[in-house]
């Protein structure tokens, strides 16, 4: 006989993230028809909201379904019940990239608003102790000159080393996670390699073609591009601020095309998560409910792109309060680039490890 153990802290913690009424689910079906990402066989979401209803965490965490959807809200929209599956797939993938985290507690640190504090101390505290270790934790006199405050070399070994390390430790996670997603389809087959598989994703996510099958959110797909493009385009200037700065070509001049490559990244940056932020406040019923890590990313990644903007004209017009601003912004840069194996941002790489999984096996 079958025995089905429901994990209620699991469940619990869905309710709580969601804010879905789990056990109004009919099981009609109607999700599963309207979403155009489903696969013919074995469809999500009804099936993945009898086992949310059912508790059944070891099978919802490590299926890869629950990363084909793309949380455009169509099923949502058309629930007969107003359960909200797209909310419930959207906290199972919460849930599950805090279960592979580790250190585990990292997971917890930034997914729960009383540990807000904690989580905000850390990189304060780690800040100034480098900047103790540089001896350099003073306003220095004279034009602004961040690198007088926190020396390149320090900055920049000290940040990579440190995003190294977590980066290290969600190596290990990721590990765990695609073993499991392997053990979901036991006896079938990869039809084509992993590399394969990957670029096909990788196309796919660079071309953001799936969001455009969603109906019921149309700005969506414009705002992932702006973020998605922005983003990518400020770790390539980043990645040139960093070899600048060793070869002494630094700071860059206003008009250093890479300077302005990163204010028109940071503008793309700030109009697509204005454009979510505005959606999240406005069309909750298609977009969702939000919760703490939802708002968590949104409002560091904003912050950390206006503080970006806002350090260097503070550098070129010597405001007084240029170092502090430029403290917070590298607060907010913790929040977004060393958090991020335990923020929203961890979707990057549990979607396009569970997408590539399930494109080598031909479900699609
Ligand atoms: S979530 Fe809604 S649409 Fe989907 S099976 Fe349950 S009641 Fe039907
Ligand atoms: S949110 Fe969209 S992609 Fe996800 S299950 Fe619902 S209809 Fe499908």
């Amino acid at each position: 006989m079958l025995e089905i153990v429901p994990d209620i802290a699991f469940k619990k913690a869905l309710k709580r993230d969601s804010r879905a009424s789990l056990n109004e689910c009919i099981q009609c079906g109607t999700c599963s028809v309207v979403c155009t990402l489903a696969p013919a066989e074995r469809p999500f979401p009804r099936k993945e909201m009898i086992w949310a209803a059912w508790g059944l965490k070891d099978k919802l965490i490590g299926n890869p379904d629950i990363w084909l959807c793309h949380q455009c809200g169509d099923c949502t929209t058309h629930c007969p019940r107003s359960v909200k599956p797209s909310d419930v797939l959207s906290s199972v993938r919460q849930i599950s990239y805090r279960h592979y985290a580790r250190p585990n507690f990292l997971g917890t640190l930034v997914s729960n608003p009383a540990w807000f504090p904690v989580a905000l101390l850390i990189p304060v505290i780690i800040i100034i102790a480098i900047l103790m270790m540089a001896g350099t934790l003073t306003i220095p006199e004279g034009p602004v000159n961040y690198s007088a405050f926190f020396p390149h070399a320090w900055l920049n070994g000290s940040f990579t080393l440190i995003t190294f390390l977590v980066y290290g430790m969600a190596a290990y996670g990721l590990m765990k996670f695609r073993s499991d997603l392997k053990s979901r389809f036991p006896g079938i087959k990869s039809q084509q390699s992993f590399f394969r598989s990957l670029w096909q994703v990788k196309r796919e996510m660079w071309l953001h073609t799936r969001f455009g099958e969603c109906t019921a959110q149309r700005s969506r797909k414009i705002a992932h591009i702006l973020v998605f493009y922005g983003f990518v385009l400020l770790l390539f200037v980043t990645a040139y601020a960093i070899v600048a700065a060793i070869t002494h070509n630094y700071p860059l001049r206003m008009i250093n095309p890479f300077k302005l490559v990163g204010n028109v990244a940071g503008l793309m940056l700030i109009v697509g998560l204005s454009i979510m932020i505005i959606n999240r406040l406005v069309h909750k019923r298609v977009y969702g409910t939000s919760n703490y890590s939802d708002w968590l990313l949104l409002i560091s990644f904003f912050l950390l792109t206006i503080s970006g903007i806002v350090v260097q004209f503070a550098r070129f017009q010597n405001w007084g309060s240029a170092y502090h601003l430029y403290f917070f912004h590298l607060v907010c840069v913790w929040f977004v680039i060393i958090y991020l194996p335990y923020t929203k941002f961890a979707h990057m790489a549990y979607r396009t490890l569970a997408l590539t999984y399930a494109n080598s096996i031909g479900r699609k």
